[in-house]
């Protein structure tokens, strides 16, 4: 490769980063992503500017213009660090970063036009830009905790980067000392560095969009599962949850519990649809406070729950259900501190025969409400059963 191929192959990086960038612009403008993803976006796109241009100026032009390419890599960095803090909510030290930017350009300048010394503004600008990216690292490692894995992957990787750009700063302080320009790109140590950042901003760019579509991946499967209301599982999320359950744990006893708010109707027409709305939020959470960890709740209809109890016997079934049933009735809900009763009704779960057993639940609930309503049906074979106990 002679030496004009090897500028033209260097192109590759700038290339890569405007690449990577619109991604990220992509995903905030089309696919409505987190605003992170742009200041990120920039981040890789400005500095590319530079890094394509440099690549065919000389000594001369690159001192001349040395200021706003500089500036161009010092906005890319401040833009990183700025993302970086609206993703972790921490502050990226803006005002500092303007006035390190400030001085590196006063220096730039002094080392362009006064004393022309390429290497120097290269130190100057790589360790500015570590500085830059750098100021955010405090605040975005204080309390550091309840960080998922993939999430720490990214963090750890950001401060891989800056840690990086500061090596670049020791590593053009001992082996580019007094290079000129049109021998950087024949340079082992300048190519090795420029092929290590688009590694790195390649795998940055990468672990950061995986964090992105697992987040969306979470986002959809909830509101696929859930009742955006009450955050409960909705009927489709209540049956896959169950299903598993029942399957995992199949040496467990299970009992169904429907449950279902008393002339409803009535209150929403009295008081309006919002105040019925609080009213199924708070029900929601009663049930929610008074059921365990591993029990299974979820809003199978309007005003109607269900609940997969996993206990051993009928009597603590009964136990859960009327303190629910209590908890509500004792309740003042809602602005207008309404108070509600439910029905419920409640069967085994045979042989984890779930659709036996919601069938029979929704018998006895409706049996519940013909008796008067605010009241447990159960099955009579489990009276037996209770007997027994
Ligand atoms: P019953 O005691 O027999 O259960 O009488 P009910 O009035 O509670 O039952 P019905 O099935 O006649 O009415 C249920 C009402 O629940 C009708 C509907 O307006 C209301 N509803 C269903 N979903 C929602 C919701 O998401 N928000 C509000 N505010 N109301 C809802
Ligand atoms: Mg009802
Ligand atoms: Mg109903």
């Amino acid at each position: 490769m002679n030496f004009a191929d090897i500028h033209y192959f260097i192109l590759i990086v700038p290339a890569c980063l405007i690449l990577m960038g619109s991604l990220l612009l992509i995903c905030h403008f089309v696919f409505k992503a987190p605003a992170y993803l742009l200041w990120l976006g920039l981040g890789y796109i400005v500095p590319s500017f530079s890094v394509a241009t440099q690549c065919f100026m000389s000594n001369k032009q690159l001192a001349l213009f040395a200021p706003i390419l500089g500036s161009f890599y010092l906005f890319g960095a401040w833009s990183s660090a700025y993302a970086m803090g609206l993703r972790k909510t921490a502050n990226a030290h803006s005002s500092g970063c303007a006035i390190l930017i400030a001085i590196t350009l006063v220096l730039l300048s002094y080392y362009s036009y006064i004393d022309d010394q390429l290497w120097i503004r290269m130190l100057v600008l790589n360790i500015s830009i570590a500085v830059v990216e750098s100021l955010v690292l405090f605040s975005m490692f204080k309390n550091y905790q309840n960080v998922d894995f993939l999430n720490k992957i990214v963090d750890f990787s950001y401060l891989f980067i800056v840690l990086y750009t500061f090596a670049r700063g020791i590593i053009i302080f001992f082996f580019l000392k007094n290079i000129q320009a049109d021998m950087l790109a024949t340079s082992v140590w300048w190519l090795m560095m420029l092929a290590a950042s688009i590694i790195l901003s390649m795998w940055f760019a990468i672990v950061l969009l995986g964090t992105l579509v697992r987040d969306i991946i979470h986002q959809l499967n909830d509101e696929r599962l859930r009742d955006p209301l009450t955050h409960l599982f909705n009927r489709r999320g209540f049956n896959e949850a169950a299903k598993v359950k029942l399957h995992c744990l199949s040496q467990q006893s299970y009992f169904l519990l429907m449950c279902d708010i008393d002339h409803f109707k009535k209150i929403n027409d009295r008081y309006g649809h919002l105040i019925g709305d609080q009213i199924l939020q708070q029900v929601s959470q009663i049930i929610g406070q008074n059921v365990c960890g591993h029990d299974l709740v979820g809003r199978f209809g309007g005003e109607e729950f269900i609940i997969l109890l996993q206990v051993d016997d009928l009597e603590l079934a009964y136990s859960i259900a009327n303190r629910i049933r209590l908890r509500i009735s004792d309740t003042q809900l809602s602005s207008e501190n309404i108070t509600v009763t439910a029905s419920f009704g409640l069967a085994a779960v045979h042989q984890h025969n779930l659709k036996y057993a919601i069938n029979a639940a929704d018998q006895l609930l409706y049996d519940a409400k013909n008796s008067g309503r605010n009241q447990i049906c159960f099955e009579p074979s489990l009276t037996v059963l209770d007997a027994q106990h």
